[in-house]
């Protein structure tokens, strides 16, 4: 068994030295713990040690993992969404970090008021712009932000990426810093509804990176919760 609360006391300690390197407050960062294919009891543990933002990246264990763990879980869905399951979660979640279509933002929003919730989103950059990703490339962004802000029910509140797979983390800076840019420049155009008060980036690999380079969210899962086994499927 993993010893979540040393995983924990560990990231905890980085996010907070970044935090103070980057002359930040430890309040601007949440730590989102990525729990796929991690078994409940896993992720009651790491609940038990005041951990309440979990991240999935498949719809139908996010909705078991929903049904078995504590109502006051703030849930993320953070990986790719077809459309034919948005109506699953879309009443379930905090917050979608993968949006990276209209088509996509469009069948949100029409859940979304049938539902008759609100929903906020973060467009998913492919920052890399690596085919075997998802995300819209840096060109694309603004144009996206701009018809996603015109449908009803859902607001954009940042922006996501999934940096490239790296040896050496410092690699990945330039990137992260691309896309604190990217929002700044979506700021200054004031688009209704929009907001970039959410950078989500950084993972096991280069969190402490990207908080430096402005993150406010990092996603987190195998430095915390430990190795993935994809033969088991979470539940
Ligand atoms: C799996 C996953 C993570 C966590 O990755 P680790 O390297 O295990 O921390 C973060 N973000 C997304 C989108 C993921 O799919």
């Amino acid at each position: 068994m993993e010893d979540f609360k040393q995983n924990l006391e560990i990231i905890e300690e980085n996010i907070r030295r970044a935090c103070e390197r980057a002359g930040r407050s430890r309040d601007e960062v949440t730590l989102i713990a990525v729990s796929k294919t991690k078994p409940i009891p896993d992720l009651q543990a790491v609940y038990d040690l005041n951990i309440r933002d979990f991240g999935e990246n498949k719809v139908q264990e996010l909705i078991g993992k929903i049904e078995e763990m504590p109502d006051d879980i703030k849930w993320h869905m953070i990986g790719h969404l077809q459309r034919n399951k948005v109506k699953y979660i879309v009443d379930k979640v905090a917050l979608i970090h993968s949006v990276d279509s209209l088509r996509l933002a469009e069948e949100i929003s029409k859940q979304a008021i049938k539902k008759e919730v609100n929903v906020d989103i973060l467009i998913e950059i492919n920052i890399g712009d690596e085919d075997s990703k998802f995300g819209v490339s840096t060109e694309e962004v603004i144009k996206l932000v701009e018809d996603v802000a015109k449908l009803e029910n859902i607001y954009v509140k940042g922006l996501m990426c999934v940096a490239p797979y790296v040896v050496d983390s410092e690699e990945n800076r330039a990137f992260f810093h691309k896309i604190k840019d990217l929002s700044l420049d979506i700021m200054k155009k004031n688009i209704d509804n929009v907001s970039m008060s959410i950078l989500s980036m950084g993972m096991s690999n280069d969190y402490e990176i990207a908080i430096e380079e402005g993150a406010t969210m990092v996603r987190i899962g195998s430095n915390l919760f430990g190795k993935r086994d994809y033969s088991n499927k979470g539940l």
